[in-house]
């Protein structure tokens, strides 16, 4: 397992345990963050536990506690085996009347898909004027061409049509090109590579949940 430090940036508490369902991206402070360092991968266990508390202290619809029962992941796309063993669990609750199900945002994976999100971006991304960090990445992962394509479509086809998307995509301007994502979006994220990736993913974390719900006006 990894014991992790201090986390690398800080978070405003406040806005993750509020009523918000979307962390701030401008108090996402990250700070000295290097893709290919542990501490990153860290840092985004950090905020996954965050949106986790988040969740779990919303509680079940029915009243009912929620209890941990995460479900088991074998993500590829650790930079080593010490991070695999932190990222083999996503964070999910089953609530103890009901026994539905509640499974909380997340910034370490992308839906169902066995890669870590980060890469799914990043990858999906490298022909999109990434920097070479990223390249070199995606050719160390050696992602499968056909998996490539299919996550390319998936950013300019079904991301598109995402609640999150649809209610956001008018926030920038110029507007991101679909031909763009999610390069073109991953560069209006201010910081240097990490900072803007961290801010990304979490823009990207209700789209993690089946039921995304966005509140009015956002
Ligand atoms: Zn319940």
């Amino acid at each position: 397992m990894v014991e992790g430090g201090s986390p690398s940036g800080n978070l405003n508490k406040r806005t993750l345990r509020g009523s918000l369902w979307l962390p701030s991206l401008e108090t996402v402070q990250v700070c000295h963050v290097e893709l290919q360092r542990s501490q990153f991968f860290l840092f985004l266990i950090r905020l996954d536990e965050e949106l986790a508390a988040q969740a779990q202290g919303a509680g079940c619809p029915c009243g009912g506690v929620l209890h941990r029962a995460n479900y088991p992941r074998k993500p590829r796309g650790c930079p080593s085996a010490a991070l695999r063993d932190a990222f083999s669990s996503r964070l999910s609750f089953c609530c103890s009347r009901c026994r539905r199900r509640t499974t909380s945002m997340s910034v370490r994976f992308l839906g169902r898909r066995v890669y870590l999100g980060l890469v799914v971006v990043l990858c999906s991304a490298r022909h999109a004027g990434q920097n070479t960090a990223a390249a070199r990445l995606c050719e160390a992962l050696a992602v499968p061409l056909r998996t490539l394509t299919r996550w390319r479509r998936w950013w300019r086809e079904d991301f598109m049509q995402t609640p999150l998307w649809q209610a956001m995509c008018a926030r920038f301007m110029p507007p991101v090109s679909a031909q763009g994502l999610p390069g073109e979006l991953l560069a209006r994220f201010a910081g240097d590579g990490g900072q803007a990736l961290a801010r990304l993913l979490c823009f990207l974390a209700p789209i993690t949940v089946r039921a995304a719900t966005l509140p009015e006006g956002r």
